[in-house]
């Protein structure tokens, strides 16, 4: 389709006739500046000093109200307006001024004809652009009016200027990426192998993160059309109207394949079905199946990629997720002070930055920041920059926008001091060693203190495992030990603890009670299971008292517990001692860079032989 809607032809329209309102109004405001200050108190004072040489009394025919404008001796007209006009006429009549009369107002004719016709029209030309805008890239038929049809808008190859270079740091993420854009750059290549692409994508992650801009980069560089649409648009108040602009959708994108259909806010249609209460939700219902169907219907090389985005994956259906539908999921993460500088240097390209502006220093100060947050940044710089006059953004420009757009931020995540950015880095270091040291778990994958959209402050992340049918004992004493390394990290360094390590000892905690009560797995209680929760948790009432053991039991599998956490913390504290130096650069490392991959932390273990065995005598 053409670029065939031109809408500034309308505004120019609209702000045309608003602005021959405006002079209207102001001609005839020329006649009525009096019109407030005058009553009929004064004009009977006018009368009685004989000041008034003439009226006219301006009758508003259906009612005794009009107006009445009248002549001073020093040539001045002014109006008032009156409720009964011949009160007036009485009195002026009683003075010997004799008013003539008119029937209607005049001044106000032209003013009175006009304000209609022109509101008529400005109504009409918003319609106009109104359903123009609705019938969006529907084909480009004349069609006025047309629920059913989709509301996507498509965006042209030649319209969409965004680049994968456009969007800053991401670097997993694009790479995850890069097979996608190939395959709409040249789906003949694939197909001719016998390749199967994935069919969906979905992006997850925080607002602002840069879900959508990275969506337009892959349509951008592949050069393909792009449709775009957001969830709440398939929800309509008409039932049946979402199913049927999911059909259209996909009608529409299959003639233009290979194409993108990028679902923003799925969320709002691909909430976990049947959860809702009332009638409401049927036509979400609806709309997800039609949604779940059509992803079914096409064949996976059609040349039709449907990426999505969303911040809340865990509300949706789990349907929506399974293979040949969304098959690809690409966590779209918060960036590391080295993405901050890259995004903050796109941004700064149309400003005026001054030279005491360090963009670097500014990225280090602006942890927890998204990208979407990091441009309101600069934006309220520049402003605050246009405020005082000058021509270039100075460092004091971008500290004062630090803080309005700082109390933003904090509400949605939190902003990061430097003194809870070393706690993290060395929390998450004291995971992190053991999972490389201890034999049965790791390697580590990365190391962060980024804050995530879950609330946790970092994470250190393993190797993806391989699914494993059993735990071994020993893997299970070094899963604890891993969860209670954060904890003596902390411990170790600052002599003091802080309430961050709660879920980890909250896993810990359920990991050992687990080994004693279900798994047989400690000293003294034996092959028994004691495990009397799970098998209640159906019945809706508390019978959870309703205990298979004795309280004495009980006691011991509280010891049992106590002893195997006491003595994986115990380990786990020497292990950690032991590479006190490894904690020490980690930390620092991680401090610096906010996130460290495999490579780099295990370098960091240089000079030190790593046991293949550890004795775990618990
Ligand atoms: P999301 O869809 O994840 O909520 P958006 O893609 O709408 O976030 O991002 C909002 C804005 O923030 C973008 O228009 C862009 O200006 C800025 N932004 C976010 N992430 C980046 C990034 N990685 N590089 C450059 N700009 C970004
Ligand atoms: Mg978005
Ligand atoms: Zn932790």
């Amino acid at each position: 389709m053409k670029k065939s809607r031109n809408y500034s032809i309308y505004f120019l329209l609209v702000l045309a006739l608003m602005f021959v309102v405006i002079i209207l109004q102001f001609v005839g405001a020329k006649n009525t500046v009096t019109r407030t200050t005058y009553n009929l108190g004064q004009l009977e004072t006018d009368l009685q000093n004989g000041n008034i040489t003439a009226a006219i009394i301006y009758q508003n025919q259906e009612t005794p109200t009009g107006a009445v404008r009248v002549r001073t001796s020093d040539e001045q007209d002014l109006t008032l307006y009156v409720t009964d006009v011949t009160e007036v006429e009485d009195l002026l009549i009683s003075y010997n001024v004799y008013p003539s009369v008119s029937d209607v107002a005049r001044d106000n004719s032209l003013m009175a004809n006009i304000i209609p016709i022109v509101i008529v029209l400005i109504i009409v030309a918003f319609v106009f652009v109104m359903l123009n805008n609705a019938q969006g890239a529907s084909a480009g038929g004349s069609r006025m009016m047309n629920f059913g049809k989709s509301r996507a808008k498509l965006s042209n190859s030649d319209d969409n200027k965004i680049r994968l270079d456009d969007v800053a740091g991401l670097t997993e993420e694009k790479e995850q990426l890069a097979e996608i854009i190939e395959f709409l750059k040249s789906p003949g290549k694939f197909i001719k192998l016998g390749a199967r692409i994935p069919k969906g994508v979905l992006l997850e992650g925080r607002p602002g993160t840069g879900k959508t801009l990275l969506a337009k980069a892959v349509a951008g560089e592949a050069g393909v059309p792009f449709f775009t649409i957001s969830g709440s648009d398939f929800v309509e108040m008409f039932v049946g109207v979402g199913a049927s602009r999911v059909r259209d959708l996909f009608e529409e994108a299959k003639k233009n394949a290979p194409c993108i259909i990028f679902i923003d806010e799925i969320d709002a249609v691909a909430r976990r079905r049947g959860t809702g209460m009332g009638g409401g939700h049927d036509e979400r219902e609806q709309t997800l199946n039609q949604l779940l169907v059509e992803m079914d219907g096409f064949g996976t090389n059609e040349g039709i990629i449907v990426m999505a985005a969303t911040n809340r994956v865990d509300i949706l259906d789990p349907a929506i997720l399974r293979p040949g539908r969304f098959d690809r999921k690409i966590t779209v993460s918060p960036p590391d002070v080295g993405g901050r500088e890259a995004i903050l240097k796109i941004h700064a390209r149309n400003k005026k930055l001054g030279d005491d502006v360090d963009l670097k220093q500014v990225a280090q100060t602006t942890a927890g920041f998204t990208g979407a947050d990091l441009e309101n940044l600069l934006n309220e710089a520049a402003i605050n920059t246009a405020m005082a006059d000058r021509s270039f953004t100075n460092k004091e420009d971008i500290q004062k926008a630090f803080i309005n757009v700082g109390i933003g931020v904090e509400k949605h995540s939190h902003i990061i001091t430097d003194k809870e950015k070393k706690i993290t880095a060395y929390h998450e270091t004291g995971h992190a060693i053991l999972f490389h040291v201890l034999p049965d778990v790791g390697p580590v994958y990365t190391v962060s203190i980024i804050p995530t959209g879950a609330g946790a402050a970092g994470y250190t992340m393993p190797l993806p495992e391989k699914d494993e049918m059993f735990l071994s004992r020993n893997r299970m004493l070094e899963d604890i030990m891993v969860s209670l390394g954060g904890r003596i990290a902390e411990e170790i360094i600052f002599g003091d603890i802080t309430t961050g390590a709660s879920s980890d000892i909250k896993k810990a905690t359920h990991e050992a009670r687990n080994m004693v009560t279900k798994y047989g797995m400690s000293k003294n209680i034996g092959v028994i299971n004691y495990d009397e929760e799970e098998e209640d948790v159906f019945i809706g009432y508390d019978i959870a008292h309703n205990k298979k053991h004795s309280e004495l039991m009980s006691g011991e599998i509280d010891k049992e517990v106590k002893a195997i956490i006491d003595a994986c913390y115990k380990k786990a504290k020497e292990i950690i001692l032991e590479y006190q130096d490894v904690l020490h650069k980690s930390a620092e490392l991680l401090i610096e860079k906010e996130k460290i991959g495999r490579d780099e932390f295990e370098a960091l273990f240089e000079g030190h032989e790593i046991p293949e065995d550890f004795n775990m005598e618990i």
